[in-house]
């Protein structure tokens, strides 16, 4: 079930859907392109046309995150859970471990994505993790960047460069990038390689997780001045209709 958020697409579909529609993906190696949609990202895809074109590309877009699952509430075009980029990735890697995917890491701070796969590789025994490279290349590194991940041959690619980079970075490259899955992943390698922890399961379960994270990362909180706004837009077009 599709839906229109803001005149976003977004995909109504559970966790484990998206791995089994993935999995359909890399099974007829066809390639894909999936956006994790947050609050951030869409607002300011309200105000930048070519950036929700952008997303209205995309094969799947998920709900990433409370903000986005209320925001569709409110709309009356509910979805049925949040689908983040950390949690795609996580159960992406350990499918990959089962099925023998080639995963590749591409993004965060020199150092961070080597260690994040090799986590991946402790938490997945098996896992093949065809390559990894930092996210802080020039635009003159780019094509040999994106030669290293052809030539590397990933089913899955997981990008980190933060939204909205590593969604015109995937729109700008995934025809060279031969059959891949693409998936951005936001700050999720900060995460799996351990230098920055995740809200306990009782805060989220709470949906407190973005509190959580601007306490974690107080220089945050400029960027997490947009969520109002965004719950602003969405009462205003949806309840109030003005
Ligand atoms: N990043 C990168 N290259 C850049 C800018 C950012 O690799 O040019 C990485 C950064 O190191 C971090 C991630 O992208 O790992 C962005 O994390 P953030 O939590 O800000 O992203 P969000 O999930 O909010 O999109």
């Amino acid at each position: 079930m599709q839906v229109e958020l803001l005149g976003a697409r977004v995909d109504g579909i559970r966790l484990e859907q998206a791995v089994e529609r993935v999995a359909g993906f890399v099974g007829s190696r066809q390639s894909c392109w999936i956006i994790t949609l947050n609050p951030e990202l869409l607002y300011r895809a309200w105000s930048e046309r070519d950036l929700l074109n952008l997303i209205n590309r995309a094969d799947l877009v998920t709900a990433d995150g409370v903000g986005i699952v209320w925001a569709c509430r409110m709309a009356g075009r509910p979805v049925p859970e949040r689908v983040t980029g950390i949690d795609l990735m996580l159960r992406l890697s350990a499918r990959a471990a089962k099925e023998g995917w080639r995963v590749f890491l591409l993004g965060a701070a020199p150092g961070v994505a080597g260690e994040a796969a090799s986590r991946l590789k402790r938490l997945y025994p098996g896992l093949v993790v065809a390559g990894t490279h930092h996210g802080y290349f020039s635009p003159a590194e780019e094509p040999s960047v994106v030669e290293l991940v052809r030539q590397a041959r990933p089913d899955l690619l997981f990008v980190a460069l933060g939204a909205p980079k590593q969604e015109y970075w995937i729109a700008r490259n995934r025809a060279a990038l031969g059959a891949a899955v693409a998936v951005g992943v936001g700050g999720s390698f900060d995460v799996v390689a351990g230098r920055i922890r995740r809200a306990p399961f009782w805060i989220q379960r709470l949906r407190l997780e973005w509190l959580f994270r601007l306490l974690k990362e107080p220089a945050r909180w400029r960027r997490m001045l947009v969520l109002p706004l965004f719950a602003w837009l969405v009462l205003k077009k949806y309840k109030l209709r003005i």
